[in-house]
């Protein structure tokens, strides 16, 4: 398995094609992985806003009041009213804010970006990622397409990509029901194949300055093993999140 970056990708504006963008500077072959940073998915779907497109409520205001107060650092109750706007639930509200966005993934600030987005303050991730990348994947007609972004992680330090959106192929590779090296069977082992192709991509992506969004994976093979749907954990099959429900920062 081999992964490059797609060269000399421009500033992405809205409105731009990135299956074209891709198309015209890669030969991709079949079974190729385009993984794209959400970032400029979000920036060619016009996802650019201002602190200003977000008037604060009482909530966010609220909100903002009390993570000011908790951290030190003055927070624009503007942000959380984008944050809450993105949103279906808070899980957390303190000493940061982690919501579920509209389309199921847990993140801080709702994925909301402030790094890489010129002329604007605030840079929203696309609305249905998954339907990004059917939408890149038809125009480009690649094999598989995952739209990545950068993460933190609980229990550990440092950020890593994920996929927040996938088509053209399965989430998760199913190894439940196959021999280890002693006949044992496995009984729980779901592989989130996305995920990791998100952070094996997210190593040439970069996350600063490097220009690289767009990386190919070559050559990755699925192998002889089933396919899952798995990825969003609900609410009611999450315990670590049915745990944090109740719990307060001090
Ligand atoms: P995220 O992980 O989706 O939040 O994206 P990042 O902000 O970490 O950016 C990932 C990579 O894309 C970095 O190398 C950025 O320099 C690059 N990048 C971001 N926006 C653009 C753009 O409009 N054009 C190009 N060529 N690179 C960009
Ligand atoms: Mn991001
Ligand atoms: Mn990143
Ligand atoms: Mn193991």
């Amino acid at each position: 398995m081999k992964l490059f970056p797609v060269p000399d990708v421009p500033e992405i504006r809205e409105g731009d094609d990135l299956a074209a963008i891709v198309s015209e500077r890669v030969e991709l072959r079949p079974g190729d992985v385009v993984c794209v940073a959400s970032t400029v998915v979000s920036k060619a779907e016009g996802r650019l806003f201002d602190l200003s497109d977000f008037p604060a409520g009482p909530r966010a205001r609220e909100l903002a009041g009390r993570l000011s107060e908790l951290t030190g650092d003055e927070k624009d109750p503007r942000f959380a009213q984008a944050v809450l706007e993105e949103s279906v639930e808070l899980v957390m509200e303190e000493p940061f804010l982690l919501t579920e966005t509209r389309f199921g993934h847990v993140g801080v600030n709702a994925g909301i970006d402030r790094s890489n987005v010129a002329d604007h303050d605030l840079l929203l991730l696309p609305k249905r990622p998954s339907e990004s990348a059917e939408r890149i994947r038809a125009g480009i007609d690649a094999d598989r397409v995952v739209v990545t972004d950068t993460c933190g992680r609980p229990f550990r330090h440092g950020q890593r990509g994920v996929a927040i959106g996938w088509a053209g192929m399965a989430p998760a590779r199913d190894w439940r029901g196959e021999p280890d090296r002693d006949g044992r069977e496995l009984g729980v082992t779901v592989e989130s194949v996305v995920d990791e192709l998100a952070a094996a991509a997210n190593l040439l992506q970069g996350e600063g300055a490097d220009g690289t969004p767009i990386v190919v994976v070559r050559d990755f093979e699925w192998g002889d093993h089933g396919e899952s749907d798995a990825h969003f954990r609900d609410v009611e099959g999450d315990f670590v999140r049915q745990a944090l429900r109740n719990w307060r920062y001090d």
